[in-house]
């Protein structure tokens, strides 16, 4: 279970569930939240792989909005295995 965080990675803005982006391809003007579909328009089915931020207006990669949390820091730290150097 690790969800990922969904963020602009320029301003840290997190898209809220009322947000919408509006698809321009051929004008086909469907609104829809791009996070729901991964980025691709449910209206002409086109995936968008850069995605407006809607407060600082940069383009960014749709995979760059998902922030994986680090690992489990819980594991047991690697044993460092020692070995006899011979003499
Ligand atoms: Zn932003
Ligand atoms: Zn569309």
């Amino acid at each position: 279970m690790s969800e990922p965080e969904i963020y602009c990675p320029c301003c840290a803005w997190w898209p809220g569930g009322a947000d919408r982006w509006e698809c321009t391809r051929n004008g086909c003007g469907t609104q829809w939240n791009t996070f729901w579909t991964r980025g691709v328009c449910p209206g002409c089915g086109h995936q968008w792989r850069n995605t407006a931020c809607l407060r600082c207006g940069e383009f960014s990669p749709h995979s760059s909005w998902y922030h994986y949390p680090d690992p489990q820091e819980s594991e047991a730290p690697e044993q460092t295995r020692i070995v006899q150097a011979g003499s």
